[in-house]
């Protein structure tokens, strides 16, 4: 009988990459999923560190996985960020902890080997040669794919922890990232996204970040390829003309601005001013392809005042997202910004937060409103959660919408009309062009 292992993942896609290559390895080398914890011989735990919320909510995972291990015995690892950035706090406060592995001693998996988790040698190979995950791991024939081309940071946002628990930014060789996007191909994946914390500045020898996307669209059959996270810093001129010329790059870009006053912009040593990003949106505006955007946006900086806020409003109000992640300010120690004085009132948070949430969802209903009686090609997720003669699929512009229907296959691409919005989802009828 094999040994069981069960993983836990918190955070971002790469946390989700990174499970991704540890399952993968361990079902390779015999060990079987566990559905539950509860039956599981090794439990890894993935951890995030960004922000406060995640960490609070990992130390009550890790009294959880105390009691359990007063009724079992089980082997518990912790990996991931907050592994790196509070590794003796974990010991100290956790000794049922098996192993705490920081993300630049990864090699460390492959120290663990011993008589009863042998095949746990192998889980540091399998993190660095494959990288692939599947969003939906439910489905049984995913169409979509993430794929990691580089890890790290070196911008030192002020507010942000990832360039000190993740390191200096390594991009993947291109060859090797072409070898997997032709792998998942061969198995019917038609959709990659590439990832990364900074994507857009992926280098690898002479090739820059349009270089692979090149690559990419010459060398493989993918259908829709997009990426995230960009930052506008490194959106080149280039970029923008390959997204004007390749309709294989799907045409919906996440591009976090962080916030619309220069002033908060330069506390938060993001490397450009409102002026630069405006200028950017034109560029991306001429596109003669309706590019829609999404962005990430932080109230309540230390020092905000109205006037930094009413800027914010305002870029919203003249960038007009169709879509956008929202957060206030939490400090994390080990950051500049956690030193910052003039912090704002959490109420006024509170309050600058729910105002930017009521303006956007108002902003993504209008801007949604305007594809209504479009035709829009789509593909195939699955049967709608909500009425099963429905069927659930997503737009190259990446909106879910449900049509009538019985499901044949996953992963078919079908010819929509966008008739209505229900919420942030279409509804749509099937038509056919021919
Ligand atoms: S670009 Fe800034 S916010 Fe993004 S990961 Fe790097 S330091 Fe953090």
């Amino acid at each position: 009988m094999s040994n069981k292992f069960f993983i836990e993942t918190y955070g971002c896609q790469m946390n989700t990459a990174e499970s991704s290559a540890v399952r993968k390895e361990l079902i390779n080398r015999n060990w079987e999923e566990a559905g539950e914890p509860d039956s599981a011989d090794l439990i890894i735990i993935n951890t995030c560190s960004v922000r406060a919320t995640a960490e609070e909510r990992i130390w009550g995972r890790l009294g959880f996985y105390k009691r359990m291990k007063k009724s079992r015995d089980f082997k518990l690892i912790v990996i991931g960020c907050m592994a790196e950035r509070l590794k003796d706090d974990i010991k100290k406060k956790f000794p049922v902890v098996n192993e705490v592995i920081s993300n630049f001693k990864k090699d460390d998996i492959a120290n663990l080997a011993d008589d009863d988790m042998s095949s746990i040698s192998a889980v540091k190979d399998g993190i660095d040669e494959t990288y692939h995950f599947f969003e939906n791991h439910d489905r049984l024939t995913p169409s979509h794919s993430m794929i990691p081309i580089m890890n790290g940071c070196d911008n030192f946002c002020t507010y942000c922890i990832v360039p000190y628990v993740r390191g200096h930014e390594i991009s993947r060789e291109s060859s090797d990232i072409i070898k997997e996007i032709n792998t998942l191909s061969e198995d019917g994946v038609s959709e990659i996204t590439l990832l990364g914390q900074n994507v857009n500045s992926y280098k690898y020898d002479s090739y820059d970040f349009s270089d692979l996307i090149r690559l990419i669209l010459s060398e493989t059959d993918i259908k829709w390829l997009r990426f995230t996270s960009s930052n506008p810093q490194d959106f080149s001129d280039r970029l923008v003309q390959l997204i004007a010329d390749e309709q294989r790059i799907c045409s919906f870009i996440h591009l976090p601005v962080q916030h619309g006053s220069d002033n908060i912009l330069k506390k938060m040593n993001r490397k450009y001013t409102s002026a630069d990003y405006y200028k950017l949106i034109e560029k991306l505006r001429a596109v003669p392809r309706n590019i829609s955007l999404s962005t990430d946006m932080m109230v309540g900086f230390p020092g905000e005042t109205d006037d930094d806020f009413n800027k914010l409003c305002e870029l919203i109000e003249r960038v007009r997202y169709e879509e956008a992640f929202t957060y206030y300010y939490n400090p994390r120690e080990g950051t500049k910004a956690w030193e910052f004085d003039n912090d704002v009132p959490h109420n006024l948070k509170i309050e600058r937060l729910n105002k930017i949430i009521e303006m956007q969802q108002k902003i993504t209903h209008q801007e949604k409103t305007k594809r209504l009686g479009t035709i829009v090609e789509a593909v195939v997720e699955g049967v709608s959660k909500k009425d099963s003669n429905e069927i659930l699929a997503r737009t190259e512009k990446n909106s879910m919408v449900v049509f009538p229907g019985k499901i044949t296959s996953e992963n078919d691409y079908v010819t929509i009309r966008l008739k209505e919005l229900r919420g942030n989802t279409f509804i749509g009828e099937k038509v056919c062009l021919n």
